[in-house]
């Protein structure tokens, strides 16, 4: 059998087109799976935002001293954002039973 040059050229050519189209693929799948994860943490966040960890009920803006702290309107459990403690213990005088109560849990 003589030698094909073309058969050769097209079997480079096939490995090329498929290597492409792998390399392309798993770009897609790639975008498609990082749109997944971001569509799921949009998800998560709108259907947690403002709900008590513990029992799932609306949490409510409520003022405590220097901050607003998440007040839960069924259990009556309160949250804080981040830095808000510290901006109630830094306000809370020495001794006090808030201070206390979590700066020995500091430790
Ligand atoms: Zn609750």
């Amino acid at each position: 059998m003589p030698d094909d040059p073309f058969g050769q050229r097209r079997k480079h050519e096939d490995k090329h087109f498929y290597q492409r189209d792998q390399e392309l693929i798993e770009k897609l799948r790639a975008k498609a799976e990082a749109e997944r994860r971001e569509r799921e943490r949009k998800h998560r966040k709108e259907s947690h935002w403002m709900k008590c960890p513990k029992c799932g009920s609306d949490l409510k803006e409520t003022a405590m001293g220097p901050v607003k702290v998440d007040k839960c309107k069924e259990c009556a459990g309160v949250y804080f954002d981040a830095g808000e403690l510290d901006i109630l213990l830094a306000a809370e005088k020495r001794g006090s039973l808030l201070h206390r109560l979590f700066k020995r849990s500091d430790k």
